[in-house]
This record gives structure tokens, sequence and C-alpha cells, in this order.
């Protein structure tokens, strides 16, 4: 059997070149094996191809399978790879989010919605902590030189 997207040898529910799915997954029953194995794979991979199969990689339309994906994407948004892993994630569950919403609402999709965008808007606030500790650091060099430039001018 060969990948439907790219072509690669694909026996499983999702190609591993591509991490799209197969013509395995016939029907959203199909759906969760397919996340499993595409988080398996994930795993199993290295941070630029991980960042490849997460930008492009199968993403679900059954309601819960999808659910699915958006909750195990969360660990992934709060990776220490906040330039790399951490953006692709970023890109996946926002994807993830609209897809829900464009889904016939429920109860249950509208606490996924609101669980997902709070994780969303967590990491926005961590990624803005970063910026500052660097920033602050960059003007403590900058102090220390101008200190260094004074100490041995000022004659
Ligand atoms: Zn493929």
């Amino acid at each position: 059997m060969n990948c439907g997207t790219c072509g690669a040898v694909a026996d499983g529910y999702v190609c591993h070149y591509c991490g799209n799915s197969t013509e395995k997954v016939q029907g959203s029953q199909d759906e969760m094996p397919a996340l499993a194995e595409f988080h398996q794979m994930l795993d199993g991979h290295d941070k630029e191809k991980q960042v490849e199969l997460l930008r492009n990689g199968f993403l679900p339309s059954d309601t819960q399978a999808l659910i699915e994906a958006g909750l195990r994407c969360i660990p992934l948004l709060h990776s220490e790879e906040y330039d790399t892993i951490t953006p692709a994630s970023k890109g996946r569950l926002l994807a993830i989010v609209t897809k829900l919403r464009l889904m016939k609402p429920d109860a249950q999709i509208e606490r996924a919605v609101t669980e997902f965008e709070r994780n969303l808007k967590q990491q926005k606030k961590a990624s803005r902590r970063v910026d500052l500790i660097i920033l602050i650091m960059g003007l403590i060099i900058l102090a220390g030189i101008v200190w260094v430039i004074w100490y041995f001018t000022k004659g």
C-alpha cells in the first residue's frame, strides 16, 4: 500500500513519511488508532521532522478523535522547545480549534474549545516572559559594557 498524499510505502494508518492518513483509515472508527499511531511515530523522529509532521500531519474529522488530538497537543504546546515544537503545536492546536468551531456546537465541543484556547493563551504569556528575560539580560550586558568604557576612559 502506498500513501495517497506523497506516494511513500505506508502499511499503517498514517504515512510515516508525511504524516497523513492512509487508505487504511476508512471511517471515524479508524481515527483513534490512526491518531495513536501518529503520536507514536512522532516520538521516534528528530525535532526537525517532528515540526514538519506537526505542521502537515493527520487531523481527524470525528469529534472525539479531534478532541483527543487537541489534548495530545497540549503537552507539546508547553514543550521546552519553544522556538520549534511549541509554534508547530500551536499551529496544529489552532487548526483543531478551527475545525471544532465549524462543527455543530454542543457542550463537549464548547468545553474542549475553551480548554484549548486557555492553553494557547497561557503559552502566549509564557513566551512573552521569555522575551522579557532576554531583554533584561541584554540591558544588563549593555550597562556592563557602558560601565567598562566609562571606567577605562575616565582618566
Ligand atoms: Zn505520505
